[in-house]
């Protein structure tokens, strides 16, 4: 694939890496576009630091830093300043204000807490509750109708581990959801490579068999977690026998 929208810096901390290695990793696995999708930072109340995304302060310098990238490295890659964003109620609004100040060229959807992460839970945590698989299904939907997403990561990120039916009659809708606003499916390596529950066959098949369309997300968390599928084992098998189908991975524009 050619273009990667799902990258991480050592800003979010808990990923490694300045801007410059990831880039440089990117152009060493043949890829033409790296955009990079740090967690957003979130205009919390103050005194709550969240442990996982960078602070408003630092909004400034990391698209500056990245704005100098993308000069100098024009003729090698093209170099996208985005941010892996979770919708809210209460901060989504005064968030875009902050954020449409400074360069933004896209935002994928990672939706990690619902309601949000000051008063609600990780959604990946394991959880048998319908109500909370419905609720974090209804806070994907309702961000993607902002209309400001370029993609879902990771849409089976809940840990969701009650019945099958009960799954996919949620799933269902969100995916369905996603055909009608024309929005891709990000299977995530990161999840892949890592393990984790996610992406997993059960909603992959389903969203295949729909016709939702794809989009491979490097996730990554370290420059050398920019690769191509073909470089993580059983990665592309994962891929076939649900009937993914990916190409150049080119989406944006
Ligand atoms: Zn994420
Ligand atoms: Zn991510």
């Amino acid at each position: 694939m050619l273009a990667n929208y799902h990258t991480h810096t050592i800003r979010c901390k808990h990923a490694v890496g300045s801007e410059r290695e990831y880039i440089e990793s990117a152009i060493e696995k043949g890829f033409k576009v790296l955009g990079f999708s740090d967690h957003v930072p979130q205009p919390y109340p103050e005194g709550f630091v969240s442990p996982i995304r960078m602070d408003m302060s630092e909004l400034p310098d990391y698209t500056k830093t990245l704005c100098e990238l993308r000069d100098e490295y024009k003729d090698k890659i093209e170099i996208l300043i985005g941010y892996e964003v979770e919708y809210s109620r209460q901060y989504f609004e005064p968030l875009m204000k902050e954020l449409n100040k400074y360069p933004l060229d896209y935002m994928i959807l990672g939706q990690h807490h619902v309601p949000d992460e000051v008063s609600g839970r990780y959604v990946g945590f394991e959880t048998k509750s319908e109500e909370e698989l419905a609720e974090y299904v209804d806070f994907c939907i309702e961000g993607l109708e902002t209309g400001l997403f370029l993609y879902l990561a990771h849409p089976d990120l809940i840990k969701y581990t009650g019945p099958n039916d009960i799954y996919l009659k949620h799933m269902e809708r969100l995916v369905e959801a996603m055909l009608d606003l024309n929005i891709p499916a990000e299977v995530n390596m990161y999840g892949f490579s890592d393990g984790r529950n996610y992406p997993c066959d059960l909603f992959f098949s389903m969203a295949s068999s729909k016709g939702v369309k794809f989009v491979i997300g490097c996730d990554a968390h370290s420059p050398d977690a920019i690769r191509q599928p073909e470089d993580i084992p059983g990665f592309t098998e994962f891929l076939s026998r649900n009937k993914v189908v990916y190409g150049d991975n080119l989406i944006f524009g």
